[in-house]
Order: structure tokens, then sequence, then C-alpha cells
């Protein structure tokens, strides 16, 4: 159960490593690497790439990789935006889900994040819900321009507290200086303020870092001392596979075996994802 790890995660000082996929080859490599370092990982879709891969296809091919490879990979709904969304990807047997309506005023992101925990937890009461609070700026790809974050973008601790025992969530993904997608300048993290909102969410809710690509090795380490127990990874990956297949296409250009041009992409982001999950030390926690 992801409780389990989540709990090891502040007892031990370690992160579970999330990553996103839209086709199956993204998922081979999550997979492959999470089975190459024995590490309990998250795989997520967010509602584009959902659609993409398909909500019944998601789920039986997670399914598949985790009978092959016998270790725990959980899916999660990755910024759910929408009672709807929640509740089919709920529906479908989602192992977690981040209903995410931090779009909202607080009052209504506290009403409609509380509606699909009641939900999520009547059809599954061990499945995960992940709410969001502040504003997190970006989006998962690489971005030529500064993106400055303000500061009433942040998450404030006495906030998160409120939410938390409000909504009733499990995990809470807080704005913190983190972005999404990689900005031309590097993130800024608050990591007291990380700190703070832990204090604030109590032990039993755990916080989960966005935005993880572009990233400094150091933030990831004073990002778990001070409280983090999950990072997402999603635009990382997204540039290996892509700049892997356009060396391949121009190396290869005769080459039409689909197998064979997409096989360096698998290889190129599981190097990425071997690379995060050491650092979040999570490599032989299963
Ligand atoms: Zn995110």
């Amino acid at each position: 159960m992801i409780k389990n790890y989540l709990k090891r995660t502040t007892e031990e000082k370690w992160a579970l490593g999330h990553f996103n996929f839209s086709e199956d080859d993204a998922l081979r490599a999550i997979a492959q690497a999470a089975f190459n370092l024995k590490a309990p990982i998250l795989v997520g879709t967010s509602e584009g790439e959902r659609k993409h891969i398909g909500l019944k296809q998601a789920v039986n091919l997670v399914k598949a990789f985790r009978e092959e490879f016998g270790i725990p990979i959980f899916l999660n709904a990755d910024h759910h935006k929408s009672f709807d969304a929640v509740k089919e990807a709920v529906d479908a047997g989602y192992d977690a889900i981040l209903a995410d309506f931090s779009a909202l005023p607080f009052e209504e992101n506290v009403k409609m994040t509380k509606q699909s925990v009641e939900y999520a937890k009547s059809k599954n009461p061990d499945i995960i819900i992940e709410g969001e609070l502040g504003y997190m700026r970006g989006e998962s790809k690489l971005q030529k321009e500064i993106i400055e974050i303000k500061s009433e973008d942040l998450t404030k601790p006495e906030e998160a507290g409120r939410f938390v025992r409000e909504t009733g969530v499990d995990m809470l993904a807080p704005a913190v200086g983190n972005i999404h997608g990689i900005a031309a300048n590097a993130p800024n993290i608050d990591f007291q303020r990380i700190g703070d909102i832990k204090k604030a969410v109590g032990s039993e809710v755990y916080l989960v870092l966005h935005g993880g690509s572009g990233m400094s090795e150091s933030d990831f380490k004073n990002a778990i001392e001070a409280g983090i127990s999950m990072i997402h990874i999603n635009t990382e990956i997204r540039v290996a596979f892509t700049e892997a297949l356009r060396k391949t296409l121009e190396e290869m250009p005769e080459e039409t075996t689909p197998y064979k041009i997409l096989t360096p992409s698998i290889e190129a982001m599981k190097k990425v994802i071997e690379e995060k999950l050491r650092i979040f030390g999570s490599v032989s926690k299963l």
C-alpha cells in the first residue's frame, strides 16, 4: 500500500518518485528503472496524458508491469481538475488521485476537494487523495522565459493546516517556490516554508513536491529533509525522450521499424529516472 511507503519516507528521510507517461514506452522506461533499482514508484497521467493512452489502458498496462516485475508501481491521476475527471479515475481503478482545485478560491477548493475525498474513499478505502493549495506557475515543458514567483502564490502554513483538516486529504501539493517545467531561471525553493507546512499538516499528511525537473541534487535533499515525501518529474523525461528521438531519426533516416527508432528514447528516459531515484533515496526500499 502507498500509505506504508509514505510513512517510511518521513521516518527514513527519502522520497517516492512520481513520473508521468502518456504512452507505453515511457511507462516501460519508468517500470524498468524502478525494477533495476528495487524502488517503489508512482506513475502518473494528467488529464491530457490519460486521454492519449486511455483510462482503462493506463490502469491495465500498469497492472501488467506490476505483475511482470513484481514491484509496487502505483498509478496516480495527476492534476485532475474537475469532479467528473476525479470520479472517472477512481472508478477506473487508479491508486491515487490529485484532485487539483487550486485555481479556485480557498473555500471552493476545500469544498470540491472534500467532495472528491468522500467519493473516492467510499469506492476504495485504500485510495490516496492529494489536494493542492497555492498557485504553481509554469507548464511541463522547456520554457525560455524567466518565471517569477510572487509571495502571494505560496502556500500559507496555517491555511494548509485548515485545508487538510477540512478536506481529509492524505497528501498535499504546496506551492513553495517550485514551478512546473523548466524555466530560464533556477527554482528558488523555500525550505523553511516546507518545514512549516509539514508541521501545520501533521505527521499523517504527506507533502508532494511538483515540478522537480530542473532542480538540483541539493534542492531535492533539502526538500526531503524539510518534509517532502514524494517528488514529481515530468519535463526532464519528456526532454530525454524527444532529444533521443530527434537524434535517432537523424542518424538512421532509412529506419522504419518503430521499436528500433524508440529504443534509444526508452534508454534515455531510464537513465534520467534512475538518476533521480538514486537522489531521492528510494533505491532498495521495496
Ligand atoms: Zn504537477
